[in-house]
């Protein structure tokens, strides 16, 4: 599942390869992923793709015309959704969500192997008709979300560390994988509750929060270009890699589920 690291770098080398073309066409193959009718896709020719940015678990696109946008696509990749830069002449895959033809003979395409992904195509102020958009909470990376500013939300979530850094509400953009990563990080088990830390280590998972996402949003810069479709997690220290050593004590590490796994260390994350 694409994550805050993920989606930003994934925009940041939209913007720079795609950021000012002209659209020529945009279309639906797989319509049942895509939230606007085909007139208003049709609609979408000869405006200009603006500047794309992450927002929470987003990708938002704006389609500009006279040079502000006209409107915006909002993609949630859910599980499997991936983003693709490619020729025209590309056969369309099963499962295409949209394909937008834009000039210069390429294509910005959203595949979906799962279906489970949501592109939401509307005006620039309505982004809070988005189920879920009005209530979230600030990026895990916005620099105004300050130690302080952490403590106080967190108090408003009591329930256990893993499912509330994934909760939108309390902060976006962190799912499965950078869960584990950040909880692992910060040396907190991942079925603690909230209400049993102390001051010190809500700062720790601050800090971990924060570092964790900022080092690996600076190597997916490097990583991701040009191939934005292909997800990258091989420098991950501990999430799917259950049986493994830690990295920091050596001990197996452990996984439990299948699908949404949660991995993490006995030793370095002890259960209080
Ligand atoms: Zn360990």
């Amino acid at each position: 599942m694409p994550e805050l690291p993920d989606l930003t770098a994934v925009a940041e080398e939209l913007g720079r390869r795609v950021s000012g073309r002209k659209v020529l066409e945009v279309t639906a193959p797989s319509p049942i992923l895509v939230r606007a009718t085909p007139a208003a896709l049709e609609r979408l020719a000869g405006t200009t793709l603006g500047t794309p940015r992450r927002r929470g678990k987003f990708l938002v696109l704006p389609f500009d015309r006279d040079g502000a946008p006209d409107q915006l696509l909002a993609a949630n990749p859910m599980l499997a959704g991936r983003f693709w830069l490619t020729g025209p002449k590309e056969r369309v895959r099963a499962r295409t969500g949209l394909r937008v033809r834009l000039d210069g003979d390429e294509d910005l395409r959203y595949v979906d192997r799962e279906m489970l992904g949501k592109l939401y195509l509307l005006a620039p102020d309505r982004l809070d008709e988005i189920p879920g958009w009005p209530e979230m909470g600030p990026d895990a990376d916005d620099p105004e979300l300050t130690l302080d500013a952490f403590r106080q939300r967190i108090r408003r979530h009591p329930g256990e560390l893993k499912p509330l850094l994934r909760n939108s509400r309390f902060v976006a953009g962190i799912g499965n994988a950078y869960s584990d990563e950040i909880l692992w990080e910060a040396g907190l088990a991942p079925f603690r509750k909230r209400s049993t830390l102390d001051d010190a280590q809500i700062e720790r998972l601050y800090h971990a929060m924060r570092s964790v996402l900022a080092d690996a949003t600076q190597r997916l810069r490097t990583l991701v270009p040009p191939e934005i479709q292909t997800q990258h997690r091989e420098f991950l220290k501990v999430h799917l890699r259950g049986g493994s050593p830690c990295p920091r004590c050596g001990r197996e590490l452990r996984q439990i589920g299948r699908r949404e796994a949660t991995t993490f260390c006995r030793t370095c994350q002890p259960p209080l």
